[in-house]
């Protein structure tokens, strides 16, 4: 189980890059920390891999922090401003990896709450801020010796144990929906020698969304893909629609994204909204060879969904490729896209989604798209491998 290979651990302190340094900066400026409102260090935890690790620092609420980084001997530190480590804490991870030896967490003086990574030999590393519980996610990479000839797919099927996404008017639970699809998924995909897939969850299990992302890393996945089905107060909404990560003036699209983040509309127009005004872009909104990826990914998803489907099934609407900022899919380093397949919030479709038959036809529909994906890549032996494989399905 991919679970129970995740190495978790709780406990210690802060940090950040400079870019959240700047996306912090408006709302202190609001509201100037004073001592009453001092935050806690509330837990740390890490998932440790042999060429990746993700560390997560959860924080009783927001705050600003600094970062240096420092050599003899090599260590991260960050500064967490107005912060107090909680009495039960942790303060001391041993990770012992090629990448990082230890996380330590110290009140270095009354307001400040110092973590320090200290690092083995590290190849990178990324720092994402995150909201609703307010969190510091720290990738770090290490080199990846690994080759592999075979292509890597981690599929994730949204929610599961006590978040059950979405919920239809008849009852009927997103988390249910999109964890038959993502297996039926992956045993069609599996059928392909050429191809490792994997869940990030095969059972009703909770997952944090950083927890996904860290699984499609600590794999070297070659893509990424999240499935969920939609939801709107209103009923009529219907549909499909893929998605990437990107910013998005689009309402409902900022609204889907809000809905599966777990935050409030308001926060995630202000997440967009201070990254827009400061000129910050995310790391991973840099790399525009993944970003094309992922658009390629997407469109070719959701136009074998809206063709095979269209086939058998009437009133298949299609609301395209959107984008928005989604995090389940920050810091992902591969081609990623989520899917939204279908408006259980819509009577019909309720019902649609609730036959295995619909639900088989949304798995290979999507299969085919990311066959098609991996057929226009320039990779020529999987093109043939991934290719066939499919086609003799149908
Ligand atoms: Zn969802």
């Amino acid at each position: 189980m991919i679970e129970e290979r995740l190495k978790k651990i709780i406990c210690i302190p802060v940090f950040l890059s400079a870019l959240f340094l700047f996306l912090l900066l408006p709302s202190l400026s609001q509201a100037e920390p004073g001592a009453e409102n001092s935050i806690d260090v509330t837990d740390i935890s890490f998932w440790s891999y042999p060429h990746y690790t993700r560390i997560v620092v959860s924080l009783s609420g927001k705050t600003l922090f600094v970062k240096k980084h420092l050599a003899n001997p090599d260590r991260l530190y960050f500064d967490i401003k107005n912060s107090h480590i909680k009495k039960e804490l942790k303060t001391n991870l041993a990770i012992g990896n090629d990448m990082l030896r230890s996380v330590r967490a110290s009140q270095f003086d009354e307001n400040t709450v110092r973590v320090v990574l200290d690092l083995e030999k590290i190849k990178d590393y990324n720092v994402i801020h995150l909201e609703e519980p307010d969190r510091i996610v720290i990738d770090v990479y290490g080199s990846s010796a690994e080759v592999s000839t075979k292509k890597r797919i981690v599929i994730d099927a949204g929610h599961g144990g006590h978040d059950p996404g979405a919920v239809g008017p008849n009852r009927l639970f997103e988390k249910d929906i999109v964890l038959d699809i993502a297996l039926k998924l992956k045993k069609i995909l599996s059928a392909d020698p050429g191809l490792e897939i994997y869940l990030t969850r095969e059972t009703d299990v909770f997952l944090k969304l950083e927890e996904r992302t860290a699984i499609a890393n600590s794999k070297n996945a070659d893509l990424f893909v999240s499935v969920h089905a939609n939801a709107s107060p209103r009923r009529d909404a219907r549909g499909i629609e893929t998605y990437l990560l990107n910013w998005t003036n689009d309402e409902e699209a900022m609204k889907v994204a809000a809905r599966e983040n777990q935050i409030s509309l308001k926060k995630m127009k202000r997440m967009q909204g201070e990254m827009d005004v400061l000129g910050v872009i995310l790391g991973d909104l840099k790399r525009d060879v993944k970003r094309d990826e992922s658009i390629k990914l997407a469109n070719y998803i959701q136009q074998m969904m809206i063709n095979d489907l269209s086939k058998s099934y009437q009133n298949i609407v299609d609301h395209g490729v959107k984008q928005a900022l989604f995090y389940v899919l920050f810091g992902a380093q591969m081609p990623s896209v989520l899917v939204e397949v279908s408006f259980i919030s819509n009577p019909v479709e309720e019902k649609l989604l609730s036959k295995e038959k619909y639900r088989g036809s949304l798995a290979k529909s999507i299969a085919s798209g990311i066959a098609r994906y991996m057929s226009s890549s320039s990779d020529v032996q999987t093109v043939a491998g991934v290719r066939k494989s499919l086609d003799s399905r149908d």
